[in-house]
């Protein structure tokens, strides 16, 4: 049995080989701590909690190093810190920002049953390492200093006769095209227009720091610098895995590919590069013009952690997610039963058809399938296999009352009122239906009429 993985740059499913079994690297891009995180952020927390989890599995608890950073320098971080503190000098209220958004990162992702990285750095206590990386790339040739700003040139990259990758490679894009589809608007310093930002000055005020390549005014970096100085420090020039959502493969993960692999003068950063698809709420795009923004820290208040990540793996990590409702009650209930049977059973070794699935570039809608055909013959490999996907971390008697206390709402009493009014309405009492409608609202539920019946959920 051997693990296979998509790999971005080679757009293809490949065996994987550590560089070192005693040793397995992954890097994975971590929150930029200015606020909650949204449903959409806990999907790479899950998706490579649950490879962290398999390789540990497969190579040994101690042989696994996962690193997941924690971007604390950064534009929304300082325009937030303004707006919520405004009284105090920017550098505290920034500290506030940043120690108050991370530590409610922490409780939500603990609360999704992941685990904590091996290591989680920071970008601030790195800033010595990004200035030696930007120094080495100007020496290179790869990047020039200009207007206290340095920049990246990815056609001096392409340009180099070496080992060196093509610049677009992993994106899949060609520099030329890039060139030529470049905004015009590009600010003056910069020589060409696909080239990006390793260091700028800040302005009076934001933190700063002491800049390379000789410029005197103190600076900051840019973001995609943070990743490579952080992986580099941790994992080595060279690593096994590096992971994050689709969103990253361009401009941010093409960078940090240019900036690591021109820094050492290398043909590879990691050897595979894993991007989760991305998620919608109810067939719709996320975002907060339209109100179906949903943070982790909201759906917690409504569902046990251990839901939302059994609804997050019922889809392979690669595909899109349409996160609604409806699943999150059918997770729910599948997870009622699994505790019910299996939470207070003596855990047997993780079945084979569960591992086997998980092999396959964790191919979690399998082995939630391998789980339900566990549930008639064999609790022992359920308990074992639910436990290896980061599920049972309570008893049966614990996810019990804490469901009760939780809701609040008794479904059967809702479903016996939906049910009433239904036969209201079929008998066009549309006064009792609507006098049903309001006492449910009261009670915080809401409910939707559809060709095929009527749904309800929690009212938010
Ligand atoms: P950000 O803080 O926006 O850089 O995002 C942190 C992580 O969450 C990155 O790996 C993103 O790719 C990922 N991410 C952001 N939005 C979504 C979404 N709607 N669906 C899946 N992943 C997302
Ligand atoms: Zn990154």
């Amino acid at each position: 049995m051997e693990l296979r993985l998509h790999d971005t740059l080679t757009r293809e499913k490949r065996t994987f080989v550590p560089l070192d079994p005693n040793n397995v690297r992954m890097y994975v891009c971590g929150p930029t701590v200015y606020d909650f995180a949204h449903i959409g952020n806990a999907r790479p927390v899950i998706v490579f909690d649950v490879l962290f989890r398999l390789l540990r599995h497969l190579y040994g608890e101690a042989h696994v190093k996962y690193v997941r950073n924690i971007t604390d320098v950064d534009d929304k971080i300082n325009d937030r810190a303004a707006r919520d503190f405004p009284g105090l000098p920017l550098n505290e209220a920034i500290r506030k920002v940043t120690e108050q958004t991370g530590k409610q990162f922490h409780a939500d992702v603990d609360a999704l049953g992941a685990l904590r990285p091996t290591v989680e750095p920071r970008a601030t206590e790195h800033i010595g390492e990004m200035r030696e990386l930007i120094e080495k790339l100007v020496a290179g040739g790869f990047a020039y200093v200009a207007e206290d700003h340095v920049l990246f040139s990815p056609q001096a990259m392409n340009a180099a006769n070496s080992v060196l990758p093509r610049y677009g490679a992993l994106s899949n894009r060609s520099l030329d095209e890039m060139v030529a589809g470049a905004r015009v608007d590009v600010a003056p310093y910069k020589k060409g227009n696909t080239d990006f930002v390793l260091w700028k000055p800040s302005k009076p005020g934001e933190p700063s720091w002491p800049s390379p390549a000789g410029i005197k005014a103190e600076g900051r970096p840019g973001w995609h610098i943070e990743c490579s100085a952080m992986a580099w420090k941790h994992l080595g020039e060279h690593f096994d895995i590096h992971g994050g959502g689709i969103d990253l493969v361009f401009p941010h993960h093409e960078n940090e590919v240019a900036q690591s692999c021109c820094a050492f003068h290398q043909e590879r950063m990691a050897n595979y590069w894993m991007h989760n698809g991305f998620l919608q709420v109810e067939s719709e795009k996320m975002s907060k013009s339209l109100g179906n923004f949903i943070t982790i820290h909201e759906l917690l208040a409504e569902w046990p952690g251990e839901v939302l990540r059994l609804n997050m793996l019922k889809t392979q990590y690669r595909s899109p997610i349409d996160w609604t409702v409806k699943s999150l009650e059918e997770s729910a209930k599948t997870l009622d039963d699994w505790y019910r049977v299996a939470a207070d059973v003596a855990p047997g070794k993780p079945a084979a058809s569960v591992v086997e699935s998980l092999l396959d570039d964790l191919n979690t809608p399998q082995a939630i399938a391998a789980l339900h055909g566990l549930r008639g013959n064999d609790i022992a490999g359920l308990a074992g296999s639910l436990r290896l996907l980061g599920f049972l971390s309570e008893s049966a008697a614990q996810w019990e009352s804490r469901k009760q206390q939780a809701s609040g709402i008794d479904a059967k009493e809702v479903e016996r009122l939906i049910a009433e009014r239904t036969a209201a309405r079929s008998r066009k009492d549309f006064k009792e239906s609507d006098r049903i409608r309001d006492l449910l609202a009261t009670m915080g539920v809401a409910i939707k009429d559809s060709k095929e019946g009527t749904t309800w959920e929690i009212a938010r």
